[in-house]
């Protein structure tokens, strides 16, 4: 450890001064306007975030108009200063009109690109190259590019790796000679360097398909690495977000193993020092290197996405990845600095750190095991630590720059997203600009102190979703997959009063695999439906009577039993709804969620409540349930809606009889298992899987009947609502009904969205699980110029989805529920009416109910494709030209469940808020995906006539409200003023 070796501590400090007294020499930034403009926004936190936010947007601002307005309102949110620099541009544009405005604003922002990227094109990254190299700092060239969302997309961005390949060996051949460039303690090394991203190398990366993912990436990555190694072009691989890390890995592994590969001795891997398995990382990789017998090489960087993974770690529940603290990370740094030194034989070391104190320890600390300075690698960001770099390089260490290549404008806005998402980035700019430490802090070791967890208030958490990136949750989920497999078919009977009763039974296939049955569910008579009513009828006053608190203790014992059970219950649902893995285990974490969250809002909003009492009078207000409920589900939330409103109505004081769709009976039996086990009295809870136009209908009817839970059609819906309108003779309720019904979900794409964004968005919202969500996206309304460019990306990114099996962790896109369904959704694709052009109509799965991924458009927003809910994969683009057509088109829906907006100017995003009238609005997200508590879910017009679930207020649906009042006077006594 580095705090009990003074001497390595003393010559550090020794060490660090030269270069420190040099940064301070030169003053990061010199005095040109833009230098002056970066300064400000490096100082001023306010301004460099709106700043950020505003290049980020940029590239896609073709208006002038609408870039000077953009710029003005970022501006204005950005304190003083950038009110000053908006009044600026406000004058600029009275004086020169808004286009020579404009003009000068893209300059200033390309200009300050220029900083950081070295230029659009191969021919001007050469010259880059060689000047830098004149210098005698050498370079590692990444290609800056969008996302990329589509096979296409990545056969694009390969081809330009292997051109960059190309010409870098070209040059390096007229490249003069550099005695510390071009060689380690080992021998010579390539003058030609790249930097290799994955994430560009192919679409969908997901760790949930560990093996899949590398199966794809391999078909382009080996290859240019044999194009690397016959042109004499040193390859590293970047380490991106964590939920890569071991597709990285693992590709890597297989790379340095191949047989064209393993003596090669020219590939090397970052490990992120931010990493709190890092040191498992350099250790991975120093037993590959022993296997492979060549050298790797590791740049240890600090890592670029703490931002990113904190905040994904906290809204998933997932473990976080990255250490809590920038020290923690610097002594972790520091930590495999030195493992690596130590092992310079098997790992040649780089790294790339802006922070002096990171770098003088990597340095004084290979100086004191006795390496030479050749067996050491410097690296820095282009652009960003020039006079460190030239420093370090003076003394005799190889310095190698980390060059951005890629088109001014929208490469500056991927490096400030990049920035923003991590903004310790600019820590150092910021303090090599000011010199606000002084030496002894910036070259102190790295003490990483204790970490203080936030207080939290005791409320509701959301249960985490899996986290595939965990090598044991992957295997124990294909474990429950495989067990599963073996119960099929799954038996489900009748259960009334606690008693199982076998019926006639309904059959039901696989949506994935026509050929297994999934389940054999006994169909409910008659008899048991009305004998179920009565023993609900029996059971609930004591129920309505038990205590708040003792049912919410039920239901979070059922919540206990659920989330102890989740991987066997998503498996069920794998099978018998067709539910992608992460798609069945949110299913059932909503599940978890809906119990917990009722149980905690039904003692904080149902119990009894006295405090309008006054002396002489006591005032009670209390809730109580309205009697039996009969809970009618749909199938495709198979477990979360079905669960969510039996919780409801059982925390609330009522009974329930459940009837899962004739679908999903597998799914919802295991709940009604879980209840029983849980300790729900036999008629509380009993269980009639049936027909819907027989046991739904016959409950709906029943006077007996209080209230009725249903999720499901419109048609269905509207009917439940016309026939418990009617008041049956002997009937002694008025019924209530809570009623969900469907949607036909627009998203809308302004001009100013973020166009990778915005198409995950839609491939997420319109075709997870096959479209077959009350909240899919099944209109797409596309704002002005993008559309071209959005509607072709769009298709490759549709030809990109792989249809298979749901329980194939490979699954894209599953199939849809049953025969019907997809005989319909078929129909509509060869028949989607008088107007409707066929865009695209992607890859139909086989062995299933499986529907391709189709894309039409309309002209006319009126047509049944913009209106109509089909509940299934089938997108309708619809262009405007302009945001106001766009919110009209957006509100003309009968339905009003979700809808999403992609756009960045805040005030098109404000008008969103104020205009688009659904039940859940999404902004720059895709509109699936609702989270019990954070998203509370439902929808207005013929959507939903109930308050949300997973809200406040929901419970009130579920219960009566009873007021008491007592005069407590006797005879001029009051007790309460007496006393
Ligand atoms: P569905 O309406 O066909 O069936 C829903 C339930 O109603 C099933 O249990 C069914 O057996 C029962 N049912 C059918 N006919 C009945 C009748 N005459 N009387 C009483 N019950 C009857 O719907 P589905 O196919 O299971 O689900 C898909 C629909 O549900 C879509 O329209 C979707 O948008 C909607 N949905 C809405 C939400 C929401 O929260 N708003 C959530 C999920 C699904």
């Amino acid at each position: 450890m580095t705090e009990h070796q003074p001497d390595l501590e003393s010559e550090i400090r020794r060490m660090g001064r030269p270069y420190w007294e040099a940064l301070q020499g030169s003053g990061r930034f010199g005095r040109d306007v833009y230098e002056r403009i970066l300064r400000f926004a490096m100082d001023d936190q306010e301004l460099r975030f709106q700043a950020f936010r505003f290049v980020d947007l940029l590239p896609s601002l073709r208006s002038d108009d609408v870039l000077i307005s953009a710029a003005d309102e970022f501006l204005a949110a950005a304190g003083a200063e950038g009110r000053r620099l908006a009044a600026m541009l406000s004058a600029s544009r009275r004086m020169v009109g808004a286009h020579a405005t404009a003009f000068v604003v893209r300059k200033a922002v390309a200009t300050m690109a220029r900083r950081f990227i070295a230029s659009s094109d191969l021919d001007g990254a050469m010259k880059a190259l060689h000047r830098a190299r004149g210098k005698g700092i050498g370079a590692t060239v990444d290609l800056l590019g969008e996302a990329t969302l589509s096979e296409l997309e990545a056969d694009r961005y390969a081809a330009r790796y292997r051109a960059l390949i190309a010409r870098i060996a070209e040059a390096a051949e007229i490249w003069p000679p550099d005695e510390v460039l071009d060689a380690n303690h080992a021998g010579r090394i390539p003058r030609g360097n790249v930097s290799l991203k994955i994430s560009a190398l192919a679409p969908y990366l997901d760790p949930i398909d560990i093996a899949g993912a590398v199966d794809r990436l391999r078909r382009r990555v080996i290859p240019l690495l044999e194009l690397a190694r016959d042109s004499g072009v040193f390859v590293n691989f970047d380490m991106e977000s964590w939920e890569l890390h071991e597709i990285t890995m693992r590709l890597f592994e297989e790379a340095a193993l191949h047989d064209s590969l393993r003596n090669w001795r020219h590939l090397g891997i970052v490990v992120q020092g931010y990493l709190a398995g890092a040191s498992g990382d350099v250790d991975r990789l120093t037993a590959l290197a022993e296997k492979r017998s060549a050298p790797i090489t590791i740049r240890l960087v600090k890592g670029a996405y703490w931002d990113y993974e904190t905040v994904r770690a906290e809204l998933w529940g997932y473990r976080c990845p990255v250490l809590r603290t920038k020290e923690e990370t610097d002594a972790n740094f520091e930590k495999l600095t030195r493992a690596i030194l130590d092992r310079s034989d098997r790992l040649w070391p780089a790294f790339g750190s802006h922070n002096l104190r990171s770098i003088v320890h990597a340095v004084a600390y290979a100086e004191r095991i006795g390496l030479p300075q050749s067996a050491v690698e410097i690296q820095m960001l282009y652009g960003m630590a020039d006079t460190m770099g030239a420093a370090f390089r003076n003394d005799g260490y190889r310095v190698r720059q980390y060059v951005p290549v890629g088109e001014l404008l929208p490469g500056m806005s991927y490096l400030v997203r990049r920035l923003l998402e991590n903004t310790s980035n600019v820590g150092f700019l910021k303090q090599s600009a000011h010199g606000d430490l002084d030496y002894d802090s910036a070259i102190a070791c790295p003490l990483a102190g204790p970490v203080h967890e936030p207080a939290r208030e005791a409320k509701f958490r959301n249960a985490p979703l899996s986290d595939f990136t965990v090598n044991t949750t992957r295997i124990d989920f294909a474990a429950a997959i495989e067990s599963a497999r073996t119960k099929l078919p799954i038996r489900v009977p009748v259960v009334v009063g606690g008693e199982r009763r076998s019926r006639p039974e309904r059959e039901h296939f696989c949506p994935s695999r026509n050929e297994i049955v999934a389940t054999r569910a006994s169909m409910a008579t008659a008899s048991d439906v009305d004998e179920a009513i009565s023993l609900s009828v029996s059971a609930y006053p004591s129920w309505r009577d038990l205590a708040v608190g003792e049912r919410s203790a039920l239901i979070e014992r059922l919540a206990d039993r659920i989330e102890a059970d989740r991987m066997r219950l998503a498996a069920i649902e794998v099978f018998e709804e067709a539910k992608p893995w992460r798609e069945a285990d949110a299913d059932v974490a909503e599940a978890i969620d809906f119990c917990r969250y009722y149980a905690w809002r039904a003692r904080k909003e149902l119990s009894p409540r006295c405090d309008a009492s006054l002396p002489g009078e006591a005032n009670t207000f209390a809730w109580e349930g309205r009697g039996p409920t009969a809970v009618i589900a749909p199938w495709n939330f198979p477990l979360a809606i079905i669960c969510g409103m039996s919780s409801a109505a059982l925390v609330a004081g009522n009974p329930v009889l459940l009837k899962p769709a004739e679908q999903s009976s597998a799914v919802a039996f295991a709940l009604y298992e879980h209840m029983e086990a849980a300790g729900f009295p036999a008629n509380v809870a009993q269980f009639l899987p049936g027909l819907g136009e027989e046991v739904g209908r016959r409950l709906v009817l029943d006077p007996r009947v209080a209230q009725i839970a249903f999720t499901g059609s419109r048609a269905v819906g509207l009917s439940i609502l016309e026939s418990a309108g009617k008041v049956a003779p002997g009937q002694r309720e008025i019924k209530h009904v809570v009623c969900e019904m469907g949607g036909k979900n627009a998203i809308i794409v302004a001009e100013d969205a973020d166009i990778d964004e915005a198409i995950q968005g839609i491939v997420a919202s319109a075709f997870g699980y096959a479209g077959q969500k009350c909240s899919a996206a099944s209109r797409l309304i596309v704002v002005g110029e993008i559309c071209g460019e959005l509607i072709a990306r769009l298709i490759d990114s549709m030809r990109s989805l792989r249809p298979a099996p749901a329980d194939d962790p490979a699954s894209l896109l599953g199939p849809v529920i049953d025969e019907e369904s997809c005989r319909r959704l078929l129909g509509v694709i060869d028949h989607p009416g008088e107007g409707a052009k066929e865009l695209f109509i992607g890859e139909r799965g086989t062995g299933g109910w499986f529907v391709p991924p189709a894309l039409f458009e309309v002209s006319d927003p009126g047509h049944r494709l913009m209106s109509e809910e089909f509940f299934g994969p089938i997108l309708c683009v619809h262009r405007v030209s302009d945001l106001d057509t766009a919110f009209a088109v957006a509100n003309a829906s009968e339905y009003g469940l979700t809808g999403a907006i992609f756009a960045r100017i805040p005030s098109t995003i404000e008008r969103a808020r104020r205009e688009l009238r659904v039940g859940n609005l999404y902004i720059n997200r895709k509109c699936t995906g609702a989270m019990v508590h954070r998203q509370p879910f439902g929808g207005r017009g013929m959507s939903g006539a109930g308050t949300k679930a997973g809200g406040p207020a929901y419970l009130y649906q579920f219960a009566r409200p009873r007021a008491t009042s007592e005069n407590t006077m006797r005879h001029g006594f009051s007790p309460e003023i007496s006393k």
